[in-house]
């Protein structure tokens, strides 16, 4: 499979990059890491001062108490230019006076915060300050409409949510009925409106005190309750724990390469929405555990504005993720032509496969490779990377995270685990139970929860297979995979060939039935700019695919689309191509982002 794709002339099976320009933290990625320890990964934390761990005190009140508070923790950049700029001490004050409002309307730790709004400095804030006071918060979509905001305040029996007077009016007001347990909702911004238990942030927040002693909290006491991002079905609540604190400082420090020094530390961004997981453990949480800059962007993708902003901002690392590597792709380098991104040493993707035609077309445009990296919500943090210090093989995800067994394997009906041994052999992706920032159940779900679960390991639902140097490659999720004649065959790479053409800017593929063959591969494209779709382009499509796969691989039809389906996340949901291609119920598309139905 990937084998295939390497051999085309475009894409080396192994990228040669530019050295690092500063030493890697983990300077020797092909070590087993044995001199790694989560135990004494430890010592980069702190812990509280009276004993316990909280995510907010690592994140913030540590590096106050270490004499690093008048350093820039978070770079906020409004949509109509406006900035803001807060340093890890005024970060500290500004949380102290949430979880202190907190605390005065009598929100309880333990009790569920949840955060409605776009990028704005509140949502950073009120993220810290309720884990500060020991609450659990929920981050959501500004973009949600009411009915996923409702099932998600219903199922994780929200009692604050924070968020906008628009929002409210827009969104919430209505719902009010349904959700009696919502106690207090805190409206940011000038303008206001009215429902029970409504308050103004400004009147209640500034008016807090800006001290407050951390809630003893501990490694087990749950943090976050973050919803998965619906690709493949219903979205599922993962429960996640204050010790994931420690994967987000080991995987901000190995996989993304923060650096944080006495004279510089990074300008970091990661383009995340807080709504789902990345946009939480490295939009908020790894980044100032880190001690570096956080830049936020308020505004969504644009290309020639996010190019403005590595530029201007000086962006270092950067953590973004394929949609939009793709939708750069299509409008071509033009735009970048002329900027000085000399700042920039490090990127990496994470969220969907990365096609290796976006790996090399990084090389071209930016002088840098992405480095692709993997995880789920799940898992909390990131568990499969390719490192600063690592060569890159188009396609492949990388390699476990010191402290991070992974394997490939598979498990009978009584629960049996099998693991594969053998290199390029495909089966489902394992980790190794347990590590600190593994979720600690599914809200409401125990059943599904435990079955994740055998023998010690994590059945992470995806496929993948270990090549010889121990690189994992992603074959495709469980449920996509296509079975062919025999064949299984991964989206994944059929998808990547036909984004090596010209025309293709995106492609989805399913698997159809097939009286003959079981199941045939469809795909669904979307073209470039400049170009129409045509019966000639079809056919020289399906010739360009069936060349890079072989016949029995290579999509059988292919239809055009303006747009793909996809998660607010910008997943593919693949699985919405499939019910609209037969029929089937369209399922829960409560994160849908785009409808190409409209
Ligand atoms: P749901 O579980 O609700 O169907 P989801 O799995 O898309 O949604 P997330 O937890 O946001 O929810 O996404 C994790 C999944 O995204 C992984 O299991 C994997 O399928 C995919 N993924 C993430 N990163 C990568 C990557 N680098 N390469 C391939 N797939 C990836
Ligand atoms: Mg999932």
């Amino acid at each position: 499979m990937n084998q295939q794709t390497s051999e085309s002339a475009r894409i080396p099976a192994r990228l040669v990059k530019p050295k690092p320009r500063i030493t890697p933290h983990l300077a020797d990625p092909s070590g087993p890491n044995a001199s790694f320890s989560w135990d004494q990964a430890q010592a980069h934390l702190s812990g509280l001062p009276g004993g316990g761990l909280n995510i907010a005190y690592e994140a913030v009140d540590r590096h106050v108490a270490d004499g690093r508070g008048t350093r820039e923790a978070i770079r906020w950049i409004g949509k109509t230019g406006a900035r803001r700029s807060l340093s890890y001490a005024e970060l500290a004050e500004a949380t102290s006076r949430f979880a202190n409002a907190l605390q005065a309307l009598g929100v309880m730790p333990g009790e569920r915060v949840f955060v409605l709004m776009g990028r704005l400095p509140e949502l950073y804030i009120a993220v810290l300050g309720a884990l500060k006071a020991g609450c659990v918060v929920t981050p959501l979509f500004s973009a949600f409409g009411p009915e996923p905001i409702a099932t998600r305040c219903e199922m994780g029996d929200a009692r604050l949510l924070v968020t906008t007077p628009e929002l409210y009016q827009r969104k919430v007001a209505g719902l009010r009925e349904r959700l009696p347990g919502l106690r207090h909702v805190l409206l940011v911004g000038d303008a206001t409106a009215e429902g029970p238990g409504v308050q103004r942030w400004h009147e209640l927040v500034d008016a807090a005190s800006p001290v407050f002693s951390t809630t003893a909290t501990d490694a087990e006491t749950m943090s976050l309750l973050h919803f998965t991002s619906g690709t493949t079905g219903r979205p599922k609540g993962a429960v996640h724990v204050h010790g994931a604190v420690l994967a987000h400082w080991a995987t901000g420090h190995y996989a993304l390469d923060l650096h944080s020094d006495a004279q510089e530390s990074d300008v970091y961004w990661c383009t995340a929405d807080p709504g789902w997981v990345t946009g939480t453990s490295y939009g908020i949480i790894a980044p100032l555990v880190c001690g570096v800059v956080n830049v936020v962007v308020e505004a969504e993708f644009d290309a020639a504005s996010w190019y403005e902003v590595l530029e201007r901002e000086r962006v270092s690392v950067w953590y973004t993720a394929p949609t939009a590597i793709r939708m750069m792709m299509k409008l071509g380098t033009e735009a970048l032509r002329g900027r000085d991104l000399s700042a920039l040493r490090f990127m990496a993707s994470v969220g969907e496969p990365l096609n290796p035609e976006a790996v090399v077309w990084g090389l071209e445009a930016f002088g840098l490779p992405f480095h692709d990296n993997w995880w789920q919500t799940e898992t909390g943090g990131i568990m499969i990377a390719n490192f600063a210090a690592m060569d890159i093989k188009p396609g492949s995800m990388g390699k476990p995270l010191p402290g991070i067994t992974a394997a490939i394997g598979s498990r009978d009906a009584e629960g049996h685990v099998s693991l594969v041994e053998q290199p390029d052999v495909q089966g489902e992706l394992l980790l190794k139970t347990p590590w600190p920032s593994m979720m600690r159940g599914y809200l409401n779900e125990d059943a599904r929860y435990r079955k994740c679960f055998s023998e010690g390991w994590y059945f992470t639902g995806d496929l993948a297979r270990r090549d010889v140097e121990g690189y994992y490659w992603f074959v495709g999720r469980a449920d996509d995979v296509i079975k062919s004649s025999g064949h299984l065959i991964g989206p994944f790479e059929v998808e990547s060939a036909l984004i090596e053409h010209p025309a293709v800017a995106e492609a989805g593929v399913i698997g159809v039935p097939d009286p003959t063959a079981g199941e045939v591969v469809k795909a669904f494209v979307a073209l470039k700019p400049g170009f129409e779709p045509s019966e000639a382009l079809m056919r020289e499509l399906l010739g360009h695919a069936r060349k890079r796969l072989g016949a029995a691989v290579a999509p059988k039809s292919i239809e055009f689309r303006i747009d793909l389906p996809k998660t607010r996340s910008g997943k593919i949901m693949r699985r919405l191509l499939k019910a609209r291609e037969l029929g089937l119920p369209e399922g829960d598309l409560s994160t849908l982002e785009n409808d190409e139905k409209k």
